[in-house]
Formats: C-alpha cells, sequence, structure tokens
C-alpha cells in the first residue's frame, strides 16, 4: 500500500496549527482506516522561520503522535521555498505527497479524491478552486489577472490552482532535477508532464490568525512568477523598438511631402524625426541583447531537457518503475 505524506508549510501559525494537526490527523486516521493509504504515512509540518511558537507546537506533536513530523528551516525563506525542502525531504520516504497550506483554506475532504485519483494512475493531482467566494473582490480580481497576464506571456498554468496538489514519487523525483533558484512551483510542475488530473473545491476562510501574503509579497510573487517563467517582456521591447522605427518613416514620409509642398518650418522635420527614428533603433537594439539575455537566463536555470516517463528496456521482462508496480 502506497505512503502519503501531507506537507504543510507553516510561518508563524500557533494560532492554527493545533486545529490544523487534529483535522489533519482525522483524515489521515480515516484513509488509514479504509486501507487507502499506508500506515508509514506522515503529516510533516515544514517550520519556515516562525517567530512565535510554532515549532515548539510542532515538537509537542512530534513527541504526542509519531505520525507528525517537523522540519525546521534555519530562517524564513518563504512559502515556496519551505515548501520544496518539505517535498523534497520526504521524497525518499514516500509514495505521493499532498502540498497543503497550514490555515486549512485548502479543503481537506479534497484529499480523498486526490489519493483515488492517484490510484487510477494520476502522477500530478491538482487541487483547483472552484469558488473563492471567501477572498475579498480585490485578491480575486487581481489574482484573476495574474493568472491571465501568466497565459499571456506563454507559461502554462493550471487556472485558479495554487499549491494544494498531489505529486507522485516519480514526479517529485523530476522535479529535483529543475535546479532553479527562483522558485515559481505551480508553473514548474506542469513542465513535468506525466498524467495529471484535477480536484475541484470551495476555498475556505483562513479560520485563525492573518495572511502571511500582504500586498507587498504578493506582488513580488507576482513578478517572480512571470520573471522566472517568460521571457516575453524581453521580446516586446523588439516590437516596441520596431513599431516606433516604423512610425518615425511614416512620419518622414510625411513631413517630406509637407517639405515639399512649402508648409513646414525650417529644422522641424529633422529634429522630430531624428527623436523617433534614433528613439525606435535603441529600443530595437535593446530587444536584440535582451534576446540573448533571455537565452542566457534559460541557460543558467539548468532545467531538464526531458523527463522518461517509461523505459521499455527488456522485452521479456520488463522492469516496471516504481510508480508502475503499484
Ligand atoms: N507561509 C510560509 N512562509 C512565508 C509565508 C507563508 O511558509 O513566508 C505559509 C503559511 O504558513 C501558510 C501558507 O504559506 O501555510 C500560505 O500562507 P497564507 O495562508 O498566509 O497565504 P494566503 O492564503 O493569504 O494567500
Ligand atoms: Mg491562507
Amino acid at each position: 500500500m502506497d505512503a502519503l505524506y501531507l506537507v504543510v508549510p507553516c510561518y508563524n501559525e500557533e494560532a492554527v496549527l493545533p486545529e490544523t494537526a487534529r483535522v489533519l490527523k482525522e483524515k489521515m486516521r480515516a484513509l488509514m482506516e479504509s486501507g487507502r493509504i499506508s500506515r508509514k504515512s506522515r503529516i510533516v509540518f515544514v517550520n519556515d522561520g516562525s517567530k512565535d511558537r510554532t515549532w515548539e507546537l510542532i515538537v509537542q506533536l512530534h513527541r504526542s503522535d509519531p505520525l507528525f513530523q517537523g522540519i525546521r528551516l534555519s530562517r524564513n525563506k518563504g512559502h515556496q521555498n519551505a515548501l520544496l525542502a518539505g517535498l523534497m525531504t520526504v521524497r525518499e520516504s514516500c509514495d505521493m505527497a499532498i502540498s497543503l497550506d497550514a490555515d486549512l483554506q485548502d479543503d481537506v475532504d479534497a484529499i480523498d479524491e486526490m489519493v483515488e485519483k492517484y490510484r487510477e494512475g494520476c502522477d500530478i493531482v491538482y487541487g483547483v478552486r472552484s469558488a473563492r467566494q471567501t477572498d475579498t473582490a480585490f485578491k480575486r480580481k487581481t489574482a484573476e489577472t495574474f493568472y491571465k497576464l501568466l497565459r499571456f506571456l506563454g507559461a502554462d498554468i493550471v487556472y485558479n490552482h495554487a499549491d494544494y496538489r498531489l505529486m507522485s514519487r516519480r514526479a517529485l523525483d523530476a522535479l529535483e532535477g529543475f535546479s532553479e533558484v527562483n522558485l515559481f512551483l505551480r508553473g514548474l510542475v506542469p513542465m513535468l508532464g506525466y498524467k495529471t488530473g484535477t480536484v475541484y473545491y470551495a476555498r475556505k476562510e483562513r479560520f485563525a490568525g492573518e495572511s502571511k501574503y500582504p500586498l507587498k509579497k504578493m506582488i513580488s510573487f507576482a513578478l517572480e512568477g512571470i520573471t522566472s517563467l517568460s521571457v516575453k517582456p524581453l521580446r516586446m521591447i523588439t516590437s516596441l523598438g520596431a513599431m516606433i522605427f516604423l512610425v518615425s518613416i511614416l512620419m518622414l514620409a510625411y513631413f517630406l511631402i509637407r517639405h515639399f509642398t512649402g508648409h513646414t518650418i525650417t529644422g522641424w522635420t529633422s529634429t522630430v524625426v531624428s527623436i523617433w527614428a534614433i528613439g525606435g533603433l535603441q529600443l530595437l537594439s535593446m530587444g536584440v541583447i535582451g534576446e540573448y539575455i533571455g537565452k542566457i537566463y534559460l541557460e543558467t536555470k539548468h532545467r531538464p531537457k526531458f523527463i522518461i516517463e517509461t523505459y521499455l528496456e527488456d522485452e521479456i521482462n520488463p522492469r516496471p518503475s516504481s510508480r508502475e508496480m503499484n
């Protein structure tokens, strides 16, 4: 039977942790009793450099029940890094891992369905918010705009999916191959491929404590997402430069006609046209440089060029991958 690890990043979550632990434990026990996950399954809290009693609570939980495990980061490294730290730590022990927030905003009942999809053969199951009523209109709107913008810029992300997802062990192994420092997990996971599934859930209210994502963090998160997934903004400079240069040529033609029909003031034409022409050419050149910088940028990420799903090596007795033995 397969072991499920829940990975829960926690930053100053002392207000929610006891309740979260209780709810998750209940869920895990029910899954174990119905025989859908193994008794080796665990709940892993990742303390992301909290300044309150979060770590003490995690230690207590771990002492009270071996179901709970804790990972303590040396300092606050942000949600995405805490998540990756957790996933990469449990990778060797688990068959599947689900990441979810500590504040119970992600409906824990979706876990059953995720596990079900995993058993049907999905390597990645996305939790997608079917409704965002509990978020403020502002948060909803900004988030929607963000998803649309990212898609427009060519990033393959799942609409209304945050970081509530199940990943099989081999999907985690593949994720390990991405060595980038600027981490935007929900943009990377779709790059892995494999069979994926989707589970819909209604996002709940944070039941205690405050959001650890104020507007400032949200904006830097959005910029991180865009710049780590797409070099299209660089390409836009090129188009803009070309457009402005084109305008300068049109202006030149227009002013020449005006000049020969005797309607211009001396010096005006050459001044205006050269401003536009030089501006356009400069932008164009910057765009060309940007194109190379974009290439360098993508090179430095050392992303895996391919991920093998199955290798039927020996026709008589194919060696199944660990995922297919289940
Ligand atoms: N979190 C974290 N490190 C941070 C900020 C947040 O590990 O620097 C965790 C936090 O404890 C929670 C999750 O990330 O489990 C999502 O944060 P939050 O609920 O505050 O974000 P929101 O739901 O408001 O977007
Ligand atoms: Mg939250």
